[in-house]
This record gives C-alpha cells, sequence and structure tokens, in this order.
C-alpha cells in the first residue's frame, strides 16, 4: 500500500505552526497584496500558505514532500485559484526564470536555511522582499553588525545585498513538534546597489572567504595563510586606514570595499609591471 502519511519527517525539518495568533502576525508581516506574486518555499500542511491565496495575485509553493504536496492539492480543492503547487527541492528550483518580480514567503527547514538564503540571494533582482522564519541564532548572525560575535560571512553575504531585520521572535512551543530551539521572522528587502561600491567583487568574496575561514586569527595572518604575501598585505592595510592586529569580525562593510580596492589597484599595478619586464 502506498505511504501516504503526513506524520512529520524530521529529516526534512518539518516542524508545523500551530499558533493561529502568530500565523496572522506573520502573514501581516509578509503585507501581501492583490497585485503581489508570493513563492512560499516548504509550504507543509499550509498553515500559511491559503492566507497567502486568499491575499495574492498569485502563488507559488514549493514543496519537496510528495505526500503533503498531495495533501495540499486536495486541501486547496477547487477554491484557491491563484495557488500552484509544485513538488520540487527548492534548491533545484530556476528562480531566474520566473519573469516578473515576486514576493518570498518561507519558514524554511532547518537543515537547508543556509543554502536556501544564499540561493535567494543570488535571485534578489527577482525579488521585492523576504519574510523569512529561521532558527532565532541564525537570525542573529544574518543582522548582526560588525564587533559583534555574531558577525560574520553570512552577515556580510546577506547586507551587502540587502537590509535584513527581525520583525517577531516564535517561541519554539508555537510548532508541532516542538523543535529545540526558537524562531525569528526575517524581513529581507534587496537593495538597489550594494551597501558599498567595489570594483571587483569576485575579488571581495575571495578575500572575504578566506578571512573568515579562520576565525580565531588575524586579518592579516587568515589573509596570509590564504597565500596572500604578508608584506604586501601589511602596505595594503595601511593604505585603507585598517589597523594591523584587527580580526575579520572587526571591520566595516566600507572597510572591506577599501581593503579589497587597495588589493584589487595592487595586483593590477602587479600585473603591468610584470608585462613591462617582460
Ligand atoms: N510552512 C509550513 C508551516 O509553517 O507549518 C511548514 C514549514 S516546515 C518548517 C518546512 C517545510 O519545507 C516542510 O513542509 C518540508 O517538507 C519542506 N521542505 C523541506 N525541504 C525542502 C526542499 N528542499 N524544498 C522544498 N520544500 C522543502
Amino acid at each position: 500500500m502506498l505511504d501516504k502519511s503526513t506524520a512529520p519527517k524530521k529529516h526534512l525539518g518539518q516542524n508545523f505552526l500551530k499558533d493561529a495568533i502568530l500565523i496572522s502576525k506573520i502573514i501581516e508581516i509578509a503585507n501581501i497584496t492583490k497585485d503581489d506574486k508570493v513563492i512560499e518555499i516548504g509550504p507543509g500542511k499550509g498553515a500559511l500558505t491559503f492566507h497567502l491565496a486568499e491575499k495574492a495575485l498569485k502563488v507559488l509553493a514549493i514543496e519537496i514532500d510528495h505526500n503533503l504536496y498531495e495533501y495540499l492539492n486536495e486541501q486547496a480543492g477547487e477554491s484557491y485559484p491563484s495557488l500552484t503547487i509544485i513538488e520540487e527541492d527548492v534548491l533545484k528550483f530556476p528562480f531566474e526564470t520566473i519573469e516578473s518580480k515576486f514576493k518570498v514567503v518561507a519558514n524554511v527547514p532547518y537543515y537547508i536555511s543556509t543554502p536556501i538564503i544564499f540561493k535567494l540571494m543570488e535571485a534578489r533582482n527577482k525579488i521585492t522582499d523576504m519574510t523569512i522564519m529561521l532558527q532565532k541564532e541564525l537570525a542573529n548572525r544574518i543582522v548582526a553588525s560588525p564587533n559583534c560575535k555574531d558577525f560574520g560571512i553570512l552577515s556580510i553575504a546577506v547586507q551587502f545585498y540587502a537590509t535584513p531585520t527581525i520583525e517577531l521572535e516564535i517561541p519554539r512551543d508555537a510548532f508541532f513538534p516542538v523543535p529545540k530551539v526558537d524562531s525569528a521572522v526575517l524581513k529581507i528587502v534587496p537593495r538597489k546597489n550594494p551597501a558599498v561600491r567595489v570594483g571587483n567583487e569576485n575579488l571581495f568574496w575571495a578575500v572575504i572567504k578566506s578571512a573568515f575561514s579562520h576565525r580565531r586569527k588575524t586579518l592579516l595572518n587568515s589573509l596570509a595563510m590564504a597565500g596572500f604575501k604578508k608584506d604586501m598585505l601589511e602596505g595594503i592595510l595601511i593604505n585603507a586606514g585598517i589597523e594591523l592586529n584587527i580580526r575579520p569580525e572587526n571591520l566595516s562593510m566600507e572597510e572591506w570595499g577599501k581593503l579589497v580596492d587597495e588589493l584589487t589597484d595592487h595586483l593590477e599595478y602587479q600585473k603591468m609591471r610584470k608585462s613591462h619586464d617582460w
């Protein structure tokens, strides 16, 4: 016999929202109007989905679990013409092929929260705003400012392209089954332009990844371990007005920008000199 069970599956991060008051607060935060197209990630049993479908022009709900996909379709019946449910892994979904702009609403499965955030940031030009429920600890890392222990690559990855704010805290007992941690609702609004201008964005991300891969070390030592020459780096930090013993989590976005621009100039100068020498 086919398994049609909709009992929560731990490996798919299934913790279903059951608190009606919190559900209506999340819907309020999403601020959906009749002109909006909405993509919902992981609709589950539809705690948010049917409210969204009542408010939006269109809702596309992406659910990986076949049984929940069937259950949701049965529940929706003919009552929600604005709603389309697809059975798919959100990490494989081609957001870039959607033609018009859309909003994202998601109570995301915790086991893939970070890859989902990265995927959405890549699709940011198509997204008006995102209302996303995450583990509180992860939400804190995303909104963290420099000089704070939570500040890291995830904070920079989101804040470079968008403005994230924590809108609501959700206690763990608002879910069934009750997870081990509390959650928070984040609103992420993509910026028109990145938070700082950098000449070479690829180098910017390469430097940031190298810097944060040795968290306890100074910026200078982390970048030296990634293969940059230490004396060259010292000159670059001095030119950018950055202290030599600073740690990666203490740099502001502007300082990252300056550092990478100095490094870009230096590398270009080196390249030019090499070709002249030849
Ligand atoms: N939105 C519902 C709610 O608030 O009650 C369910 C949220 S539950 C935390 C996460 C949902 O994401 C589950 O329905 C799960 O099956 C689904 N899911 C897990 N991995 C997924 C993936 N890779 N792609 C799409 N949906 C996924």
